[in-house]
């Protein structure tokens, strides 16, 4: 079911904004009162008007009508909504949203929460601060056996679980006592996304949901920089959370992360989605070649601070496979049309913004119809599946090496000097 006009109320919603202080929001008359997603106030400053399609916040005095909103509420970087087409562009993709484009909704609803920090006087601790206590902090945990099995079952072997420490999630009644014990140690929690004071003014880990805990790394320098929940039951279609103390007091946000993991051949990347997904490809090509996961297709912007470290590199693009999925509706249509466009903004990356030789990995798919067959949506899936690994990695070490040899990458350029 579409719709063809939308209100202040639907653009407030589709942003993940409609609530107060966790609550509902309090609506008297045409006013709804939320929480303001500019200065953070939560006691009902900011207020929309359904009727004239109009906010307000007496607090820090943001306004403006509902594209406006839209607009100033944009956290996905790939976006641009300025100049002449700006507002067209919210527009349309208002429009997008309201009519079924979860993918734009999801990324919303999770990537906002993670990226609004309500609280700014917190800064986040260095990434080797982060590391101490994280190491120390799953020194504490166990992994419970169906999370074993799980990993188990995605590909990973015993060995690889343990050393790459997975853990499952703490129970609430453990982790103040916990967090005691990381202070006696010489932890540092504060700026530790997270970590945060509870009602008791004791510091406290918030864990939003059950499950196991899949570590980000910087594998660079040997950094644990943060957590994904891989959760037992999803909630609202979400498969991970951040482990994140935004909005908290004294908490902090995790900030979209990405994985990176440096394989032998160091200038060969696979870049693909998702935290634990792109540690089982590293860990499936034997640690052979690098590989990056960006947390979501639109989440692209903590991948720069990756990419910086390279002049140049053979890039292997490696979204799932849906975004060449048949469509039968025209809402499944628009899914398909919004992944392959992340994927062209993710080559795009690659490509044009910082030179690399860039190639897109396919899988069960069709070359007649340049379609997805259906059965195997991600890499780490066919993998699993192809058992012939040695095969795979000898094909993309060998198209990579072409590029990275320094002597064939820059030698048209160096026989022009002679
Ligand atoms: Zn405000």
């Amino acid at each position: 079911m579409g719709s063809d006009r939308f209100t202040i109320a639907d653009v407030v919603e589709i942003r993940g904004y409609n609530s107060l202080r966790g609550h509902s929001p309090k609506t008297n008359g045409n006013e709804t009162y939320c929480d303001c997603p500019f200065c953070g106030d939560t006691r009902g400053k900011f207020s929309y008007n359904n009727k004239k399609n109009t906010y307000h916040c007496w607090k820090c005095g943001a306004s403006g009508n509902s594209v406006k909103f839209f607009i100033e509420t944009n956290y996905d970087y790939s976006k641009d909504y300025s100049g002449i087409d700006g507002s067209k562009n919210a527009i349309k993709d208002i429009f997008a949203a309201i009519n079924g484009d979860s993918i734009l909704q999801d990324f919303h609803r999770k990537e906002i929460a993670i990226l609004k920090t309500k609280d700014d006087d917190v800064a986040i601790a260095a990434d080797s601060v982060r590391d101490k206590t994280y190491r120390a902090l799953l020194k504490k945990l166990r992994l419970k056996k169906e999370h074993n099995d799980n990993l188990l079952k995605r590909g990973l072997s015993q060995e690889i679980i343990y050393s790459l420490k997975f853990r499952s999630t703490p129970s609430y009644k453990e982790t103040a006592g916990i967090c005691k014990q990381l202070i006696s140690e010489g932890c540092t929690l504060e700026g530790v996304p997270g970590f945060y004071k509870d009602k008791y003014g004791r510091w406290n880990l918030y864990i939003a949901g059950e499950g196991y805990l899949c570590p980000v790394f910087d594998g660079e320098h040997g950094y644990i920089l943060g957590f994904q929940i891989r959760l037992d039951n999803p909630i609202e279609k979400s498969k991970y959370l951040w482990i994140s103390s935004a909005g908290k007091p004294s908490g902090v946000s995790s900030g979209a992360l990405t994985n990176y993991l440096p394989g032998k051949n160091d200038n060969i990347l696979i870049v693909t989605e998702g935290i634990l997904k792109s540690t089982i490809i590293w860990y499936l090509l034997k640690g052979e070649v690098t590989v990056i996961g960006v947390p979501g297709v639109n989440a692209k912007s903590s991948l720069r601070g990756v990419l910086d470290r390279y002049s140049y590199a053979y890039a292997y693009e490696a979204f799932d496979m849906d975004k060449y999925a048949v469509a039968t509706t025209p809402k499944e249509q628009e899914k398909v049309d919004n992944l392959m466009k992340a994927t062209k903004d993710l080559m795009s990356i690659l490509e044009d913004e910082y030179g690399f030789k860039t190639h897109p990995l396919r899988w069960d798919f069709d070359p007649k119809t340049e379609k997805w067959n259906g059965n195997i949506k991600g890499l780490d899936d066919f993998l699993v599946e192809y058992k012939d690994t040695e095969k795979f990695l000898n094909y993309i070490i060998t198209k990579g090496k072409k590029y990275t040899d320094m002597m064939k990458f820059f030698g048209s350029d160096l026989s022009k000097k002679e």
